[in-house]
């Protein structure tokens, strides 16, 4: 019996959709981290695992009967422009499993090589990006936030050719699929609407089962896609959370968070901050997250067009009344968090004016977005405003929003104490601050160690939890830790 029961659906698709590929072996794999619970949960032993046979397929040497390894065609559009043909250049799915819970889930190789799609790239990860999406991908999970997950990281003993030579390594992601806008947009771009019939019904198969039963699937498909990206990028938002690079092909239609690039939590607020060295014009910046997610709803809702109707004027009104409610779903969405993290009345729309008010604030103020709201949970539950209004640049300015917040919260009405545990549950206390990921990594480069990578990722486990023991995470960065540019580390 094989120590993983792949079942794998996704090779049993047209052969255009992929191409069959094998892992590329290395010299001297080790193991950086296992993710334990996480094993358990796809019913995978993780002793297994950890040891020779499980460490030989997480570095791609020996891969476990059940395997098939492939690379998925995608395309996409990338800071808006079109690009017909990207794929997995960097990535190899080896296969599904169906976990305990009774969800399928691909486990991915990344970084193991060359494919069909690398075009000029060598299919290597460095260390520091495998390092970097374990961190915040595991972060993202506990703050409750979907997500692809971490499963394992190894070193390969190789080095990768980047500006400098680098340590190598191999990332697993654990993802409810890795179907992207971008994969419908491949079969869309090449005129393929059997192609694109065969995907949506693949994909509402997979992630959205209640579609099939709708008068009209994929209409249905389209909504529960943009419900779910509606609701997703508000989670960002609220954490102070930067994707940092929502091309189509990095965004999922199952809702995951994918592609942890040049992502970053803000420490200061400020709406307009992009971290991402490439984004020069601000494309991903915290408040557009939602503008970019229209937009590459708007490209998914295009692939769907031939699917729709057949007729194209009702076609395009389908996709367009589709598309017109994200904005209101991804406003309420956005305004139910912030309200929940201010402790406001939950269902008063007037707090509106208030939530855009603090934004300003936050931003006039230049206070750090997590201290703000972990501060304010704690005079909410009785603590002295002192530690919350020296955050404030302007004495003023605190007292002037203070107390409109009073008057917006009523704290000592009957119904707070539930606003209160409502804020200590979507406040986090510790986030993977860029200062603290680049740390980990630089230790591990500089010394090969991974005390502070393990570290961070004990901080972050619990992220609601006091824990004094971890009260330097609580910290934003002292001027000289400040992490301005997050890079792709392609
Ligand atoms: P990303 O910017 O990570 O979303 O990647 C965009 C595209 O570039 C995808 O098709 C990746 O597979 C490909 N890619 C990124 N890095 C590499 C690499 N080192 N080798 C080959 N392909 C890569
Ligand atoms: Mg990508």
């Amino acid at each position: 019996m094989s120590a993983i029961a792949f079942d794998n659906s996704y090779v049993r698709l047209p052969q255009h959709f992929f191409a069959n590929v094998h892992p590329a072996t290395v010299s001297n794999p080790q193991l950086i981290r296992l993710n334990r619970e996480l094993a358990v949960e796809l019913g995978i032993d993780p002793e297994w695992l950890g040891a020779a046979d499980g460490l030989a397929m997480l570095s791609g040497n020996r891969l476990p009967p059940g395997a098939q390894p492939i690379a998925q065609a995608y395309a996409g559009h990338q800071f808006g422009g079109w690009v017909p043909q990207l794929g997995d250049g960097r990535a190899i799915l080896l296969g599904e499993v169906v976990g305990s819970d009774g969800s399928r889930r691909d486990i991915q190789l990344k970084g193991s090589g060359r494919t069909p799609f690398s075009r000029g790239g060598d299919g290597k990860a460095a260390l520091g990006p495998v390092l970097r999406e374990y961190v915040l991908s595991e972060a993202m999970a506990a703050l409750r936030v979907p997500t692809t997950r971490a499963l394992a990281a190894v070193i390969t003993g190789d080095i990768v050719r980047r500006e400098q030579a680098l340590p190598g390594a191999i990332f697993t992601r654990v993802a409810s699929s890795h179907i992207r806008v971008g994969t419908f947009q491949f079969f869309y771009g090449q005129n393929d609407v059997d192609g694109l019939r065969h995907l949506a019904d693949y994909a509402i198969e997979r992630h959205y089962p209640e579609a099939k039963q709708a008068e009209h699937p994929y209409q249905a498909f389209l909504e529960a896609v943009i419900a779910a990206q509606a609701k997703l990028i508000a989670q960002w938002m609220h954490l102070g959370f930067i994707h940092g690079v929502m091309n189509t092909d990095n965004m999922t239609v199952s809702g995951e968070t994918i592609d942890y690039g040049p992502c970053a939590f803000l420490d200061e607020f400020h709406p307009e901050k992009v971290f991402s060295s490439i984004d020069r014009n601000g494309r991903y910046a915290w408040s557009n997250q939602p503008v970019a997610g229209h937009w590459n709803l708007t490209r998914h809702a295009e692939t769907l067009l031939p699917l729709l109707s057949h007729h194209g004027a009702e076609a395009r009104a389908i996709a367009e009344s589709a598309l017109a409610t994200f904005a209101g779903q991804f406003s309420n969405h956005y305004a139910a968090g912030f309200r929940a993290k201010l402790g406001l009345k939950p269902d008063s729309a007037a707090n509106d004016v208030f939530i855009s008010d603090t934004l300003s604030t936050l931003a006039e103020q230049k206070i750090d977005y997590t201290i703000f709201f972990r501060r304010l949970t704690q005079v909410a539950a009785g603590g002295d405003n002192e530690r919350l209004s020296c955050l404030f640049v302007s004495a003023d300015a605190f007292i002037s929003w203070f107390t409109k917040w009073r008057e917006a919260t009523q704290p000592s009405g009957d119904d707070f104490p539930a606003r209160l545990t409502t804020m200590r549950s979507v406040n986090p206390i510790r986030i993977p601050r860029n200062h603290r990921v680049e740390e980990a990594i630089q230790q591990a480069h500089t010394t090969g160690g991974l005390t502070a990578f393990n570290r961070l990722i004990a901080a972050t486990a619990e992220p609601f939890e006091e824990n004094g023991e971890f009260a330097e995470f609580e910290l934003a960065p002292q001027p000289n830790e400040v992490v301005c540019k997050t890079f792709c580390g392609t």
